[in-house]
């Protein structure tokens, strides 16, 4: 039945409670000790050091309502938002935690009563499957999970086995780690054949959901790479709060849930009616991105050219620029924080102190980037349309049986200037009515230069615009630009950005210099 989201939370967190669980306060979005991690992922992140058995808590069983951010780093599904139905930038990922206390079956006792019992969530058994670890790496296959599973009453037939992608977790490369097991939602065939989604990922995301994870924290790795059993197994689990709704309200997206209508109506208003897809898209990430930014910089972020300041200078210039595709081009994300306040300051008292605050934030950021973007956007957006038009002058000629040699020669060199090079018969040959226009990479290094325009900027609204983004030839246009600049400036740093964006990177926060996650560098 209809339950809302906030039900929903308070439900899961008093479940736990009646189950000897101590609620935790949601930790910080940025780590607090640990410096590996970009943002605060998961419900364990603010437990690692219990878990690892080095801090000690008055309590043994947790349960948390915890705010965490995927977008850089390890996890990343900024790219996903919007054009998925169920990721997000920001999310609340609700958890119970065990630590050292009990194991895999109390764990998969709590979280099929809590799913399944009528008191509680009371979701149908038939919509449900499970996975367990089908064995890999050395690793046997989870046996006790699959049989906890058929006594707690799954059919067989509804338990999944899953390789070490998917069902194997672990903390680093040594250290804890174990099997999970994970439930899944059937949206239905209706979900599957629901248009209005694009799902450029691959994966058919549409019709089996992924609702909740749990970890069976078994082993410890040790530097050789052997597995002993841990003294004391642990459990840490995550189920996605938005998606639990969208299963408990019946509707085939979290973005329609009562998480996110209010947000998505709060754009529309601050900005304009959505009448076709890309548009609803647009209101969907201006929602997401009002969530992820307005609690970031309450948990103290600042816009910035690097490291999480950088992720988040992101993740707001998106939404600005969704604003700005559905017309809007003056500040109004600012409101959006206040919307975001409004909605979630019952469950994060924290967001009633920081939305002045937030808010400032946002706005300065609006301004500054709307100084960079006056000059440059229109210019891509002028490099985009160019690029189409140019794709479908060739696709006219190509189809009207014209062969490149028959091609009038003003044309071709036309054409040939806006490649950059001689239109080959490869060329020739590559188009096609499916194939995707691309939008020639020297030309859009040019606007890099001159207005700096973020590079993610321009991708991201080549990819929004169905236009291929020749990185490549991106990447070659910037060698030679800073082989050129080497050359006659010889210890001038950094010369390629344009004047008026150094000028504007000027007054920016600069708390980190470079963040590395997994042994990477990030940004
Ligand atoms: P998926 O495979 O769908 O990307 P995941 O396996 O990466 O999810 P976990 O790391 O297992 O996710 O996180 C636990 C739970 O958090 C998931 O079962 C899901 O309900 C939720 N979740 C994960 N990523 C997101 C996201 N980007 N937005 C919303 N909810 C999420
Ligand atoms: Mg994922
Ligand atoms: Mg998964
Ligand atoms: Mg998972």
């Amino acid at each position: 039945q209809y339950r809302s989201g906030s039900d929903i939370r308070e439900t899961f967190l008093r479940f736990f409670e009646t189950k000897g669980h101590r609620r935790v306060h949601s930790s910080s979005l940025v780590p607090a000790n640990d410096p590996t991690l970009l943002f605060t992922n998961a419900g364990m992140n603010q437990f690692k050091d219990v878990f690892l058995g080095v801090e000690h808590r008055d309590y043994n069983r947790a349960t948390t309502s915890q705010k965490c951010v995927r977008a850089g780093g390890k996890h990343n599904d900024l790219e996903n938002v919007g054009f998925t139905r169920r990721h997000h930038t920001f999310f609340e990922m609700l958890g119970n935690f065990s630590f050292g206390d009990y194991f895999k079956k109390d764990a998969i006792a709590y979280a099929w009563e809590l799913v399944t019992s009528p008191e509680w969530f009371g979701i149908p058994k038939d919509r449900l499957y499970v996975t367990i670890f089908k064995g890999e790496n050395g690793v046997p296959r989870d046996e006790e999970a699959y049989k906890l599973w058929l006594e707690t009453g799954v059919p067989a037939e509804r338990i999944f086995e899953m390789g070490a992608k998917d069902n194997f977790w672990q903390m680093g490369d040594t250290g804890p780690c174990g099997p999970c097991s994970e439930i899944f939602y059937d949206m239905g065939i209706e979900a599957a054949e629901t248009p209005g989604v694009n799902k450029p990922f691959g994966e058919d995301d549409a019709r089996y959901v992924e609702i909740w994870n749990l970890v069976f924290m078994q082993f410890d790795r040790s530097a050789n790479g052997e597995l002993a059993l841990l003294p004391k197994p642990s459990i840490d689990t995550g189920a996605g709060l938005e998606r639990m709704a969208s299963v408990m309200q019946g509707v085939l997206s979290n973005f329609e849930t009562d998480l996110f209508t209010p947000l998505i109506k709060r754009a529309a208003e601050l900005t304009a009616e959505a009448t076709d897809d890309r548009q609803k898209a647009s209101l969907r990430i201006i929602a997401d991105h009002a969530r992820a930014a307005t609690f970031l910089i309450s948990d103290g972020v600042l816009p910035a050219n690097e490291g999480r300041g950088y992720v988040l200078r992101k993740i707001l210039r998106r939404g600005i620029r969704h604003g700005r595709l559905l017309g809007q081009d003056k500040p109004f994300m600012r409101e959006m924080v206040y919307a975001v306040r409004d909605e979630m300051a019952g469950a994060y008292p924290e967001l009633n102190e920081s939305a002045d605050r937030v808010a400032k934030v946002v706005e300065a950021e609006e301004r500054q980037f709307a100084r960079v973007l006056e000059i440059g956007a229109r210019q891509l957006d002028q490099l985009l349309a160019k690029s189409k038009d140019t794709y479908a002058r060739l696709l006219e000629a190509k189809q009207a049986e014209k062969n490149l040699a028959s091609m009038p020669n003003e044309a071709l060199a036309e054409l040939s200037s806006w490649f950059g090079r001689p239109i080959s018969e490869e060329d020739w040959g590559d188009i096609a009515p499916q194939a995707n226009p691309s939008v020639p990479g020297d030309k859009a290094f040019h606007l890099y230069e001159t207005f700096g325009l973020p590079l993610d900027f321009m991708t991201d609204a080549a990819h929004d615009a169905g236009i291929h983004f020749d990185l490549d030839g991106f990447e070659a246009a910037r060698a030679e630009e800073q082989a050129r600049a080497r050359a006659s400036w010889k210890g001038g740093a950094k010369q390629s950005a344009s004047p008026v964006y150094r000028e504007l990177a000027k007054t920016d926060f600069e708390g980190y210099k470079t963040l590395r996650v997994d042994g990477a560098e990030v940004l």
